[in-house]
Parts: structure tokens; sequence; C-alpha cells
């Protein structure tokens, strides 16, 4: 059986929902026979590869590097699953949004709330540019499947990823998987 290529990423989250994968403990292993892990922040991979048949997407886009990832993500990948909270509403991420505009936000946090050497990240490039406003993804790109949570519980990623190994399309509905 032809294995699926697998991808996940990690956005604007805690890693909460990754650490919720892992939690899917042995099955890990029955997993693994059936994907090829192609990208992933738990595998040394730098860019995201062409033709990827799943990405779970944990996170918000907080930031240009957010914005430019899922792009290049919808872009080669088939199936975009929403992974947890932060992806399908924004979540955390989105409280700064209150506050008003990245600037005021910056302001805020590095120097009236910098009681050491107040100062904003000095160099651009690499600290990402914040976006003004977080969004969930569906905001910025076509998601085909939402998996809410915070986190996900681990049974239901499994309930989620197991269809999509047959080849079929996962149903993510009833009170088990979408109340928590
Ligand atoms: Fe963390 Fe919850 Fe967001 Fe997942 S949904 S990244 S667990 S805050």
């Amino acid at each position: 059986m032809k294995k699926i290529k697998l991808a996940t990423v990690w956005l604007a989250g805690c890693s909460g929902c990754h650490m919720s994968f892992l939690d899917l403990d042995e099955w890990l292993l029955e997993l693994a026979e059936k994907v090829d892990m192609v990208y992933s922040p738990i595998a040394d991979v730098k860019d995201y590869p062409d033709d990827v048949d799943v990405c779970l997407v944990e996170g918000a886009i907080a930031n240009e590097e957010n914005l430019q990832l899922i792009k290049e993500i919808r872009q080669k990948t088939k199936l975009i699953v929403s992974f947890g909270d932060c992806a399908v509403t924004a979540n955390v991420p989105a409280m700064r949004n209150m506050l008003g505009p990245a600037e005021t936000v910056l302001k805020r946090s590095y120097l009236e709330l910098g009681d050491v050497t107040p100062q904003l990240p000095q160099e651009p490039g690499i600290v990402p540019e914040l976006l003004d406003r977080v969004s969930p993804v569906h905001e910025v790109i076509k998601v085909d499947l939402f998996l809410p949570g915070c986190p996900p519980d681990a049974h239901r990623i499994r309930a989620a990823i197991e269809p999509l190994l047959q080849g079929e399309q996962p149903v993510i509905e009833g009170r088990e998987m979408i109340k928590f």
C-alpha cells in the first residue's frame, strides 16, 4: 500500500497540540509504518516539501513567517487540517488583538512593561514581523478539516488520521469529537 505523505506544522501555538499528537503513544509505531513523515517540528526537515498528502497545522497566523509558510503549505498540500483551537479560532494568540495593531502590542510588551532594558526587537529578518491581527488559519487559506480542542485529545487525533490512511475522508462531528 502506498504510504501517505504526512506533515505537521507549528505556527503560533504553544506546541501543546503536538504534545497531544505524541500522546498517541504506541499507535505512533503503527502510524510510522503507514506514512512518510515528510515535515514536522519533531523531524529535522528544513523546507516544506512538494506533494504532501495531509498536513496538521497547529497554531494561528500571527507573523509574516506564519503567513508565507501557510500559503506555501496550501500550494503543496492536498488536505489541510486545522489542528487545535489556535488554528481553528486563533484562541490564545489572538488575545493580543484586543490591544490593537502590532506597533501598539510591541510598545506595550517591550517598552511599557520592559523593566530591565526596555527596547524593541532590533533585528528585522531574525525576529519575524508581527501581523497587525492574529487570524485563524481558515481566514487566510482554504482549510479542509477542522479538529478543535485545546489540545485535541489523542484519540480524536487518531480518529481524524486513521480514515485518511484508508483513503477516506474523516468525519469530525458528534459530541465525542467536538465537545471537550
Ligand atoms: Fe496550545 Fe491549545 Fe493552542 Fe494547541 S490549541 S497550540 S494546546 S493553546
